[in-house]
């Protein structure tokens, strides 16, 4: 239901639950952050109040720098902490608001290809669709590429990869998804009052855009895979 990712300069776990914090009032049942640190991807997750997902953190921190976060409103799988996002295949993870439609027809293609679900969520064939493509050996935008031709449905989407330190990679088709500038930082939001407190630079992508951040910046391709010139803004919410 919330989605935030930061490329940041300083520990991003507290970023990522003060954004989820601000996301809120959308309503949630469980929440989740993952980090890339020292190229190892990792998460922690909890059903509930982000109090929980805080007190999780306290006893188990997650350190990085680059990481993504998302609360929960279950359409796909009960509200439980295996189904919470982000889910991790292989050597990506993803945090997702909407729903995929046809969800039902790539997870039967990739069982049959080998894929082990973890989750009932409609959310781990992109992941698991990721994971396929890059054991094939595609780049991470090559693999968001291929995966996003094949997703039907309404979606905020973002990636976060191992071994990929300064790359995150979002999509946005049917939900909204900002992209905000800082200095020499990246962030992406389901609300650009989520990245507030970071930024007041914002990008809105459009529909079917996807893009490829790194901490200088964003590229923004359109649906067709054309890089797209999306304009920046100043948006002012209350912080
Ligand atoms: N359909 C996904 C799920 O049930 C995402 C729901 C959401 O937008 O939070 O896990």
């Amino acid at each position: 239901c919330g989605i935030v990712g930061v490329l940041g300069h300083h520990e991003v776990a507290p970023l990522l639950v003060e954004a989820l914090k601000r996301l809120e009032y959308r309503g949630y049942d469980s929440a989740g952050i993952a980090t890339v640190n020292g190229g190892k991807l990792d998460r922690r997750r909890a059903v509930g109040k982000l109090v929980n997902l805080s007190d999780l953190l306290v006893h188990h921190p997650l350190p990085g720098k680059s990481g993504i976060g998302h609360t929960r409103w279950a359409t796909h799988g009960a509200a439980t902490t295996l189904n919470a996002h982000p889910h991790l295949s292989g050597r990506v993870a993803v945090v997702h608001n909407g729903i995929i439609e046809n969800f039902r027809e790539l997870r039967s293609e990739l069982t049959a290809a080998g894929a082990a679900f973890e989750s009932e969520t409609d959310t781990e064939t992109v992941s698991q669709l990721l994971r396929h493509h890059l054991d094939k050996g595609a780049k991470p935008a090559e693999a968001a590429r291929e995966t996003l031709k094949r997703l039907h449905g309404a979606f905020a989407l973002c990636f976060l990869f191992e071994g990929e330190e300064d790359l995150m990679i979002c999509a946005r088709k049917g939900s909204p998804l900002a992209i905000g500038h800082g200095e020499g930082e990246m962030f992406v939001g389901s609300d650009a009052i989520a990245l507030a407190p970071m930024t007041d630079r914002i990008t809105y992508l459009e529909e079917g855009d996807w893009a490829v951040l790194t901490r200088k910046g964003a590229e923004i391709y359109d649906e067709a895979g054309r890089l797209a010139n999306r304009p920046e803004a100043r948006i002012q919410v209350d912080a």
